[in-house]
């Protein structure tokens, strides 16, 4: 397994090494001062260094995750509060796609679950981020809770490509994509979901996805429930 993971790890580091290469030597052997290509090769060869940013920083993410066997901050609070705070931060990047990120109906009241806040944080804002990468232009996501008895069932719902049915049990895989070209012209390292449910799982819950190509996913998690009684 390990040796399986190096060898991914080495090849998703190697695909954007090779195009800044490529372009670098470009630009060397004279590109530089070709005004037809200069800027746009220099782009490209920092479009790829973000690349190579994003992966590192999720490998370090996992390497924590791991190396710490997870040592969860659990404390009680209220989700929907979180959720919103998640929103706020990705107004940004919603908007570039004029997609509209919020909570569902019904959710006025407050779910209080207990949980590691910062690692939901995580949670949250990687299948946010998910649902707008992959989102239509002008859609919607949305952020439902359901008090389910012994636990909060969270969702995350969006309109967008959707997934086909044999990706589906694969997506939580690490560097699994199922389009290539298009979650790394979003910037996507393949890490996200595993990131999310390895946190899901250090808390002893579960993640399930649902999906229908040109209709829509929703990821689902649970978390226990915490009161507003007791930290
Ligand atoms: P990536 O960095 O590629 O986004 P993830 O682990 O976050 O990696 O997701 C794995 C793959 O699952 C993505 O490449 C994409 O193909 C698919 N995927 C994830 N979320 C969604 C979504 N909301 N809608 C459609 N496809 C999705």
């Amino acid at each position: 397994y390990r040796r399986n993971f190096l060898g991914n790890i080495s090849h998703e580091l190697k695909t954007p090494i090779f195009s800044i290469q490529g372009y670098i030597h470009t630009l060397l052997d004279g590109g530089l001062y070709d005004e037809k290509i200069n800027y746009d090769y220099l782009q490209r060869a920092a479009n790829n260094v973000e690349r190579l940013q994003t992966i590192v920083e999720d490998l370090e993410i996992i390497a924590r995750l791991e190396n710490e066997t997870m040592v969860l901050d659990l404390q009680s609070f209220d989700i929907k509060l979180l959720a919103l705070e998640v929103i706020e931060d990705l107004e940004m990047s919603a908007k570039a796609r004029n997609i509209t990120v919020s909570l569902k109906e019904g959710a006025e009241k407050s779910f209080w679950v207990r949980a590691d806040r910062e690692n939901i944080r995580q949670v949250l804002t990687n299948l946010v981020v998910n649902s707008i990468k992959y989102g239509q232009e002008s859609g919607r996501t949305k952020i439902g809770f359901y008090d389910m008895n012994d636990y909060v069932l969270v969702e995350v719902s969006d309109n967008g490509i959707g997934i086909e049915s044999k990706h589906l049990n694969h997506v939580f895989d690490r560097f699994y994509r199922v389009d290539k070209s298009r979650s790394r012209d979003q910037g996507g390292s393949g890490l996200g979901l595993s990131i999310v449910k390895h946190i899901i799982e250090a808390h002893k819950q579960t993640i399930t996805v649902r999906s229908t190509v040109n209709v829509g996913s929703t990821f689902g998690f649970t978390l226990a429930k915490g009161s507003a009684a007791v930290n």
